[in-house]
């Protein structure tokens, strides 16, 4: 099938596809933070460009900052078939909706937003003073719990969207059996380089440290474990799993998966799948091309763009990009240990300080006064940069980052090696397959002294290891690419989807999705 038909359907289908379309009506559902909104926002676009109506649901908070992006904006005007509509998160105004309140941001959608949530798939799904088609599936979060339960009782066929790397997905799996065994919690002293036997696929090379940071619990039964343990059952309860991620980069962790959930589509990176859609759908409709890259950004935060001319006047390959996302917390001693590690190897670097990134640091916003002085010699500190762009940069040589799964996936689109310092979640999973298993990178986790920030970042910018890193990244790079393109692996897996989700509407009792 050609693109145009792909995403078109042909000139005599088109009639009845356009009568069937009106009545599918997708709502989006993402957990209410910068690296789920953005993968899931990117579904949103793509399943509206096939036609579908797609409500994009978010939180007050997040709805206010989106919309205040001029290119978000921009982008959504392109798209009459996609609809934002946002609810509470029952959090108060000044709760700072960071790493360490993953607890409150919970409670808090169970609390305020489950009977909205509910009200919303029961009424029409009305968002406009026209009102809007009955939900007729549903794409949510993996971590909000209970829209499964409340799709079940209406019988609204869901799909499940984890916007973390397969191989954390199935790292997360095993955390009841590494309950059971009595693994977790670790006892005092225990050794966590001692590898973990249960993990399919993962015996030889993940070890205790590397498993998802809630394994570090005291007891098995706090409250992380328990929504974990929630999450964990959930699995099964969907009509399909979506995963940022590609069938080249995670075949192994995919097939896995694939026994525990056959319905599993690996649609990523979704950025990249976007611009193709994008490229080719404008192409049909008679327009000059896609949207370039730099427009598909869906910050929260307002970009500092100053850091591109900063880095135009760089040679290539000659800065440290280091970026800890949106969520992780740094004490300032954690801060000043990595810079002076980064200020030591000699490098110049480009450092997002992210407002209330640093938990105890001096003046200025959280960065110690040391810091902020002594980096105009060697680099430039923003507090929130395009990302992408800068990643795509020539004249970035090294990504040290908190291998989030997202900037994990950007930093192997650009091609650009890490060091990895993880700071919690499935990070340290991420991490330890930059190491290990991709091998674009160098993992430093639960090291972060300023000798072996040093060492790391001089070891992939110039060092022994730092050919093999920058061929391996090249190579994912090549590679996710192709996973993207017009049928490729992962635009593959999208029109299947889109097929499903279709049929799930059509027929919503009826299971489907029996491809594996
Ligand atoms: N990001 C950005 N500018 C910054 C820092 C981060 O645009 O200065 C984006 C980054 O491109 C990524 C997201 O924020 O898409 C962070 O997601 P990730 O999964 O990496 O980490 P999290 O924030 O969830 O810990």
């Amino acid at each position: 099938m050609g693109s145009e038909e792909a995403w078109h359907g042909t000139q005599s289908s088109r009639e009845t596809a356009a009568q069937v379309q009106a009545t599918i009506h997708v709502l989006i559902f993402p957990f209410p933070v910068q690296g789920h909104i953005t993968p899931m926002l990117k579904l949103a676009e793509l399943l509206s460009i096939s036609g579908m109506r797609v409500t994009f649901l978010s939180t007050h908070d997040n709805h206010r900052r989106l919309l205040s992006s001029a290119c978000v904006r921009a982008r959504l005007a392109r798209r009459p078939g996609l609809h934002l509509r946002s609810i509470p998160d029952g959090l108060s105004e000044d709760n700072p909706r960071d790493g360490s309140r993953l607890l409150e941001m919970i409670e808090g959608l169970d609390a305020a937003t489950l009977p909205l949530f509910r009200e919303i798939l029961a009424s029409s799904g009305g968002d406009g003073p026209e009102g809007a088609p009955p939900v007729t599936c549903v794409v949510a979060d993996g971590l909000i719990l209970f829209a499964v339960d409340v799709a079940e009782e209406l019988g609204i066929p869901i799909i499940n969207f984890r916007t973390s790397s397969a191989c954390s997905f199935l790292a997360y799996q095993r955390i009841p059996e590494l309950c059971e065994t009595g693994i977790i919690p670790f006892q005092d002293g225990c050794d966590l380089d001692k590898l973990v036997a249960c993990v399919p696929g993962m015996e030889n090379f993940l070890r205790r440290r590397d498993l998802p940071s809630f394994c570090r619990s005291n007891s098995v039964d706090d409250p992380y474990m328990r929504f974990l343990k929630g999450m964990i059952r959930n699995s099964t309860r969907y009509r399909g799993l979506v995963l940022n991620t590609s069938e080249f980069v995670e075949f192994a962790a995919l097939t896995q998966i694939r026994r525990l959930v056959p319905s599993t589509y690996p649609i990523g990176p979704l950025d990249g799948l976007l611009q193709t859609v994008e490229s080719l759908t404008s192409a049909v409709e008679g327009e000059a091309g896609g949207v370039p890259p730099s427009k598909y950004s869906t910050s929260l935060w307002q970009e500092d763009r100053t850091c591109i001319a900063w880095l135009d006047a760089s040679p290539p390959s000659s800065v440290v990009y280091v970026s800890f996302g949106s969520l992780a917390l740094l004490k300032g001693e954690q801060l000043l240990e990595l810079w002076h590690g980064l200020v030591n190897s000699g490098y110049h670097f480009l450092w997002v300080v992210r407002p209330g990134l640093v938990v105890d640091g001096g003046a200025d916003g959280g960065v110690p006064e040391e810091v902020a002085a002594g980096t105009e010699e060697r680099g430039l500190l923003v507090g929130w940069a395009p990302q992408q762009e800068v990643l795509a940069h020539p004249a970035v040589g090294c990504f040290l980052t908190h291998s989030g799964w997202n900037s994990t996936l950007e930093g192997m689109w650009a091609g650009v090696p890490m060091v990895c310092l993880p700071y919690f979640a499935d990070q340290p999973v991420n991490s330890r397959f930059v190491g290990e298993v991709w091998r674009n990178g160098a993992d430093i986790k639960d090291r972060c002294d300023r000798a072996t920030v040093e060492k790391a970042v001089r070891e992939v910018m110039a060092g022994e290891r730092g050919p093999e890193m920058r061929a391996a990244a090249a190579n994912l790079s090549e590679m996710v690419r192709e996973c993207v393109g017009e049928g490729g692996t992962s635009y593959k897996n999208l029109e299947r989807l889109i097929r499903d989700i279709r049929a799930m509407s059509l027929n919503r009792n009826q299971k489907v999705g029996l491809h594996t």
